[in-house]
């Protein structure tokens, strides 16, 4: 059995082979910007642009022709409206062409089971991505949201701080390097291995190398928010100097970028702990483009240590968004018969604002 898959959710167009759950192909393409966020209708002409380049590409690689597939699978969402169209037109166009069922995946619910690969079997997955940040388990039927964030996803909250500092599209990997540069001052460096929040917090033994500059924490039994947060770097950053007749600015943005990492890092993990002792699973897995951060792994690692759980996290090129990802759900779901026949495609449409908890999980 062989399938394609298509990402077309926000700044990646993504094509991807998979043959009995192995990768063949992983090719993408992402819309990125100097400075600013991403504008949905340049992504999507972006995408549109691309497609054919990267589809190409894939079939070279294969040295496969559409006609021997056995499906393409597309993420129908959730994700920006204009970009989704892009895939879902794409899609259907090949598949009316060479006669494929279709198969419409949630993008959300990709992220989760490319984790399979890693052999975690039963987790609860820390989902960190641009728009989307979620902890999530199955539980009777569906993948359920034990938690999330209240306003914005964590990803998006990095970009937007990265673009307050003038860093373009994507900001996290930028704002992890800069926070690798932040130095704890002297003056304390010696306790710079001190826990970060007081003995009695588990996931709090973390070793503070960086000059920390205290930012609100803000959880909410397992959810988090983060716009608060969001305006109060902004203050910072924008913030002048203590003295008057300087013009240097009082904040350096590596220890901004550093304490915006510990805080925030630290909220995400504490929820992801709760989850696990409030369902009883001992694995956590890893997901999003934001777990690709190392600092977020190491957290993660550490609270897993500590309360006996196993830690799991896909490598990179699986954690942001990819075609594999979509081909490998869409093979789960066209080996349990949830596809379209090639004459009903018609009857398939985007789903922008689709949760994770909303999709029935039939093949479990
Ligand atoms: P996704 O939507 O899952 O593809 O994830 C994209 C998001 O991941 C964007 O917001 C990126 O800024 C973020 N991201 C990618 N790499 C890193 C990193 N090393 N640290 C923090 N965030 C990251
Ligand atoms: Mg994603």
């Amino acid at each position: 059995m062989i399938g394609l898959g298509v990402e077309c959710t926000a700044h990646t167009l993504g094509v991807g082979v998979v043959k009995n759950g192995k990768i063949i192909a992983n090719e993408r393409e992402s819309y990125t910007t100097e400075k600013g966020g991403i504008i949905p209708m340049q992504a999507a002409k972006h995408h549109e642009k691309v497609f054919d380049n990267v589809l190409e590409r894939v079939l070279r690689k294969t040295r496969l022709r559409l006609d021997a597939f056995n499906f393409i699978a597309i993420s129908i969402g959730p994700g920006l409206a204009p970009c989704l169209l892009i895939g879902l037109k794409k899609a259907k166009q090949l598949c009316r062409k060479f006669k494929l069922p279709l198969v419409p995946v949630n993008h959300c619910v990709a992220h989760l089971e490319i984790g399979r690969l890693t052999k975690a079997k039963d987790p609860v997955m820390l989902y960190a991505s641009g728009a989307n940040t979620q902890v999530i388990a199955y539980e009777s039927g569906k993948y359920r949201v034990f938690g999330e964030t209240l306003d914005i996803g964590v990803g998006n909250f990095i970009d937007t701080f990265a673009r307050y500092a003038g860093i373009g599209f994507p900001g996290g990997p930028a704002i992890e390097k800069l926070a690798s540069g932040s130095k704890a001052p002297q003056a304390y460096a010696k306790e710079a291995r001190e826990p970060l929040q007081g003995p009695e917090k588990s996931s709090s033994k973390i070793p503070t190398k960086g000059n920390y500059i205290e930012l609100p924490y803000k959880v909410k039994g397992m959810d988090v928010a983060l716009s608060g947060i969001l305006t109060n770097l902004r203050q910072k950053l924008e913030s002048g100097s203590l003295r008057d007749d300087s013009s240097e600015p009082k904040y350096n943005l590596k220890d901004l970028a550093y304490s915006m990492q510990e805080t925030v890092f630290a909220m995400l993990v504490e929820t992801a702990e709760r989850a696990l002792a409030h369902t009883g699973k001992k694995e956590l897995l890893l997901g999003g483009g934001v777990a690709c951060n190392s600092r977020l792994q190491e957290m993660c690692k550490i609270m897993c240590k500590e309360r006996g759980a196993k830690f799991f996290c896909p490598p990179n090129s699986l954690l942001t968004d990819n075609g594999f990802m979509i081909a490998y759900t869409g093979e789960i779901l066209y080996k349990n018969g949830d596809y379209i026949k090639p004459e009903d495609i018609d009857t398939i449409d985007i789903a922008p604002r689709q949760r994770t908890d909303q999709v029935e999980i039939k093949y479990k």
